[in-house]
């Protein structure tokens, strides 16, 4: 009985809010919103569900801004491409649960490894048939003839790991193939990755026309565009042609930076240090990758990525956590490691990361009246921490501290111990 009329009513929470402490609160919970937070919600009225907090920290859930929950934890691309759909949904599953787990309510998709994996798996949160965190769904990614999602022999082309387009027409017809399946966002893969050798991370491989032909063609649908831009070039071409979500930009050029800071507001940034800095920390070397090999071939774009995004940080630009999860050396679940990547390596405080990975996710998901606060009218996406984050970012990577999360007014884990429902008069 009771609590699915009544109102959830968490007493006595230490609430962070926008990455600042709030102090002790009662937050009040009708159906999937906040419906107030206040100094005392008294005892509440019957069938009301009232659980003691005392101690707990209550902060809006967290935000991975580039998340690819079709990614396997492998060490190389060609075990994810060649993972048959069957299996990979259900691995999908997997990973959108422990998302999820961790404390992530909010998701921004940036590729999916088969057509329709992120969008199936999208529908079925939404649906309530899988638990998993509020989802943007993306394709394959788009890119060229020969780029890095195009390194098997002709004899065996890439099955849908990436969806291949040279010049505007083929560029079109991708896209137009994705918003039939009903993605939420597009990605075009504009700049090479150092880790297939060439194209190089600093390597641009698409041009004007097509990145032109797929903002326009998306847009027709109201869908936005991302990009995997790790050279200057490509992150030029975000720039010239609107593309709102640049992934890495580590050798974004003077000019470039310039001109983000100027237009702040139409971008946001995410640099998904977790894959290129646990290279060469040497987190490769199980996987085949001697810490050498890898500092020589990211070491430069770690260094370049953190003074640019430093500077960024700096003039206001929107950074947001979101580390690429899902390959061997930075495997699904460990998300929140970003967090600490933020505070350690991009001078961020730890209030600011904590805002990054909320208040501005709930922008970057498109709904910041909706997600990443702890505020009346907001959707009620908690997580419940038995101790500070503000004081030690680095809780948040151990799983049996986050005691609760909450998705929509409904817990997907509940604290245990804290547990009671205001009882009726006989
Ligand atoms: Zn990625």
């Amino acid at each position: 009985m009771g609590s699915q009329a009544g109102s959830i009513i968490l007493k006595h929470a230490n609430i962070i809010d926008e990455g600042r402490c709030m102090g002790q609160a009662d937050i009040v919970i009708k159906k999937d919103r906040i419906a107030a937070v206040m100094p005392d919600a008294g005892p509440g009225e019957v069938g009301d569900d009232l659980l003691d907090c005392s101690g707990l920290t209550i902060m809006s859930g967290l935000c991975d801004a580039h998340a690819h929950l079709s990614w396997i934890d492998s060490a190389d691309f060609n075990s994810i491409d060649s993972l048959p759909v069957e299996e990979h949904m259900l691995r999908t599953a997997d990973n959108a649960r422990t998302y999820l787990d961790a404390g992530y309510t909010m998701c921004v998709g940036a590729a999916a490894a088969k057509l329709r994996l992120d969008v199936a798996i999208r529908n079925a949160i939404d649906a309530g048939q899988v638990p998993g965190p509020r989802y943007l769904a993306n394709g394959p990614e788009i890119s060229s003839t020969g780029s890095y999602i195009d390194q098997l022999p002709e004899s065996r082309p890439v099955a849908e790991f990436g969806l291949i387009a040279d010049g505007p027409d083929q560029v079109r017809k991708q896209v137009r193939r994705l918003l039939k399946q009903r993605v939420d966002l597009i990605k075009l893969g504009l700049s090479g990755e150092e880790i297939v050798g060439r194209p190089a991370s600093g390597q641009t491989i698409m041009d004007d026309d097509e990145v032109e032909m797929a903002v326009t063609e998306a847009g027709r649908m109201g869908v936005r565009v991302c990009a995997h831009a790790r050279s200057a070039g490509a992150v030029r071409l975000c720039l010239d042609h609107n593309v709102p979500i640049i992934y890495h930009a580590s050798f974004v050029d003077e000019k470039s930076m310039d001109e983000l800071v100027r237009r702040r507001d139409e971008f946001f940034v995410v640099p998904s240090l977790a894959f290129i800095y646990r290279l060469v920390e040497g987190d490769g070397e199980p996987f085949g990758m001697p810490k050498a090999v890898a500092q020589h071939l990211y070491q430069a774009e770690v260094d370049a990525a953190v003074a640019a995004m430093r500077r960024l940080k700096r003039e206001g630009v929107r950074i947001l956590p979101g580390g690429d999860y899902g390959f061997a050396w930075c495997p699904h679940g460990t998300y929140a490691r970003d967090l600490e990547y933020f505070v350690d390596l991009l001078d961020f405080t730890p209030g600011e990361a904590l805002a990054a990975a909320t208040v501005l996710g709930g922008e970057i998901m498109g709904r910041p009246n909706d997600l990443g606060r702890v505020a009346p009218g907001y959707l009620a996406d908690l997580i419940l921490i038995d101790s500070d984050p503000i004081s030690d970012i680095k809780i948040l990577q151990e799983r049996e501290r986050i005691v609760g999360v909450m998705k929509g007014g409904q817990f997907f884990r509940r604290p245990s111990s804290q547990r009671g429902e205001v009882q009726g008069k006989q």
